[in-house]
C-alpha cells in the first residue's frame, strides 16, 4: 500500500493505471477471491484520485485498491455473505467503515469471497465455490475472510478488509502469509456489517505489512453512534514507527505451546519470540489457565446468537423467497431450507437448543460465566506483560476439503485465535516464517484493550527486522 502511495507521487504511475492492471488480474484469477468485481466504481474512484494526486495531496490512501469482504455492505453493489439466501440483496447503504473508506480515496475494487455467513474456517462453503491458497491452490487460504487475505496475498489489492468472530482475519492472514488485525471490541463500527454474532464480530483491516494494516486501521476506527457498542473516546492515530522493544514485557503462556500444535508452526512462532528478545524484549512465561475452555465456550455463544440474528433471513424481508410453498409457515421452511447451507443450518439449530427454555442454564448461561472467567484470566496476565505472543493457528494451510467431514476437528483448530473475541481485546497476526513445504507460518500478538498502539508498533518493529511478509507466492511471478 505505501509502495503504491509512493509510485502514485515518485514514479507518476496514474492510479487509474494501477486499478486497470488489478481489474485485468482479478479477471484472469484462478484463485476465486472475488464473489463481485465494481470496475465502474473502482475507475470513478481512480479518476477523482488521481485528480486529488495531481493537485499535490499526501493522503496516502488516495488510490490505493482495496477489497471488502461480502458480509460489509456497500451501497449499490451486491453484498451476498457467499449465500444463496442473501443472492440478490443490493444494499441501499454503505456501511460505516466503507463511507470512512470512501472518504478517504481509496479505490473500492470489489467483494471477496468467504465462507457463507462467515461461518467457517476454509472459504469452502460460499455459494460460488471455494477460494484457493495463493501459495499452493491445492490448500485452503483459510476462512472465513478467505478471499480478502487471497486477494492481497496474490496482489489482486493493496489491502482488503475482513470480519473476525472467532479468527476469521487472523486465520486466513497467518495461512496466506499476510498481516491482520482482528481491533478491539467496539473501536470499529459495526453499522453495515452482517451479523453472525454480534458480541464477538469485529471489522479489521488486512494487509502485506503492519505498516499498512495501522493506515487501513487508521482510516476506519473511530466512535459511530449507529452501532450501540461503539465506544465513544478520543482515538489516536496509532502510530508509523516501530515500538522500541527495550523494557517490553511479552507475556508467554505455556498453554499455547500443548499438544496439536506443529512443530514447523512451534520453531517458527519461538524464533519469532527470539527476534523480539534480540531487540530488548523481556520474555515472561504467563498462565492462562481458562482458555481450554475457549472454544466450548465460542461454539455456544456464537451459535447462539447466530441463531438469533438469522432469524431475520424469512423470505419475507430481505433475499431469496422460497415460492414452494401453500402457506406462510411452508414459505419459511422452504426459503430457510434452500437458502442456508448445511454448516449455517447446524449453527443455527445448536445454538436454537443451547438456548431453549431448559437448557439455557446448562449451556448459554455455563458458557457466560467461563466466558467471564477467560476475561479475568488475561486482566490478571495483563498485570505482568505488555503483549501476549503464541501461535495464530495450530498447523499451516491444510488441504481445501481436507476437514470437511470432521467440523469438530475444524473447530478446535481456533484454539489460539477465539480468546480474542471472546474478551474483546485485539490481536494482531504477522507473518514468521515457512514450514519446509514453503507455507507461510502466523504469529500472534495479543494487547490490553485500545491499546493497537502497542500491538501495531510491535509488529512494524518485527516487520523492520524481518523479511517474512515480503515473499510472494510463486504463482504469482509465472
Ligand atoms: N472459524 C470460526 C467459526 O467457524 C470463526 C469464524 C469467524 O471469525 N467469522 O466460527
Amino acid at each position: 500500500m505505501l509502495d503504491i502511495a509512493r509510485r502514485f507521487r515518485v514514479d507518476n504511475i496514474s492510479p487509474l493505471d494501477i486499478t486497470e492492471e488489478i481489474l485485468q488480474g482479478i479477471k484472469q484469477d484462478p484463485l476465486n477471491a472475488y464473489i463481485t468485481v465494481d470496475e465502474t466504481g473502482a475507475r470513478n474512484a481512480a479518476k477523482e484520485a488521481e485528480e486529488e494526486i495531481r493537485q499535490g495531496s499526501d493522503n496516502l490512501l488516495l488510490g490505493v485498491p482495496v477489497a471488502i469482504k461480502d458480509n460489509i455492505c456497500t451501497k449499490g453493489v451486491s453484498t451476498t455473505c457467499a449465500s444463496n439466501i442473501l443472492s440478490n440483496f443490493v444494499p441501499t447503504y454503505d456501511a460505516h467503515v466503507v463511507e470512512k473508506l470512501k472518504n478517504s480515496g481509496v479505490v473500492i475494487v470489489g467483494k471477496t469471497n468467504m465462507d457463507e455467513f462467515a461461518m467457517g474456517s476454509t472459504t469452502t462453503t460460499s455459494k460460488i465455490g471455494p477460494t484457493k491458497n495463493p501459495w499452493d491452490i491445492t490448500k485452503t487460504p483459510g476462512g472465513s475472510s478467505g478471499g480478502s487475505a487471497a486477494a492481497v496475498a496474490a496482489d489482486l489489492c493493496a489491502a482488503s478488509l475482513g470480519s473476525d468472530t472467532g479468527g476469521s482475519i487472523r486465520q486466513p492472514a497467518s495461512f496466506c502469509g499476510i498481516t491482520g488485525l482482528k481491533p478491539t471490541y467496539g473501536s470499529v463500527s459495526r453499522f453495515g456489517l452482517v451479523a453472525f454474532a454480534s458480541s464477538l464480530d469485529q471489522i479489521g483491516p488486512m494487509a502485506r505489512s503492519a505498516r499498512d494494516v495501522a493506515i487501513l486501521y487508521n482510516a476506519v476506527k473511530g466512535y459511530d453512534p449507529k452501532d450501540s457498542t461503539s465506544v465513544a473516546m478520543k482515538y489516536q492515530p496509532t502510530s508509523l514507527d516501530g515500538l522500541d522493544m527495550r523494557g517490553i514485557r511479552v507475556g508467554v503462556p505455556g498453554a499455547f505451546f500443548g499438544e496439536g500444535l506443529s512443530t514447523d508452526v512451534e520453531k517458527a512462532v519461538k524464533d519469532g519470540i527470539s527476534v523480539f528478545k534480540e531487540l530488548g524484549a523481556e520474555i515472561v512465561d504467563i498462565d492462562l489457565a481458562y482458555i481450554r475452555y475457549g472454544v466450548a465456550v465460542y461454539y455456544i455463544v456464537a451459535t447462539a446468537e447466530a441463531s438469533s440474528n438469522l432469524a431475520r433471513y424469512d423470505g419475507v424481508r430481505y433475499g431469496l423467497r422460497g415460492n414452494n410453498a401453500d402457506d406462510l409457515i411452508d414459505m419459511y421452511i422452504d426459503t430457510r431450507s434452500s437458502g442456508f447451507n448445511i454448516e449455517v443450518k447446524r449453527r443455527i439449530m445448536l445454538g436454537t437448543y443451547g438456548l431453549s427454555a431448559g437448557y439455557y442454564d446448562q449451556y448459554y448461561r455455563k458458557a457466560s460465566q467461563v466466558r467471564t472467567l477467560i476475561i479475568q484470566d488475561f486482566a490478571k496476565a495483563f498485570e505482568v506483560c505488555d503483549i501476549i505472543i503464541g501461535p495464530t493457528t495450530p498447523t499451516p494451510a491444510f488441504g481445501l476439503y481436507e476437514m470437511i467431514d470432521d467440523p469438530l476437528s475444524l473447530y478446535l483448530l481456533d484454539i489460539y485465535t477465539i480468546p480474542a473475541n471472546l474478551t474483546g481485546l485485539p490481536a494482531l497476526s504477522i507473518p514468521c516464517g515457512f514450514t519446509k513445504e514453503g507455507l507461510p507460518i502466523g504469529m500472534q500478538l495479543m494487547a490490553p484493550a485500545f491499546r493497537e498502539d502497542i500491538l501495531l508498533g510491535a509488529g512494524i518493529s518485527f516487520q523492520d527486522h524481518t523479511r517474512f511478509h515480503e515473499k510472494r507466492p510463486q504463482w504469482n511471478m509465472m
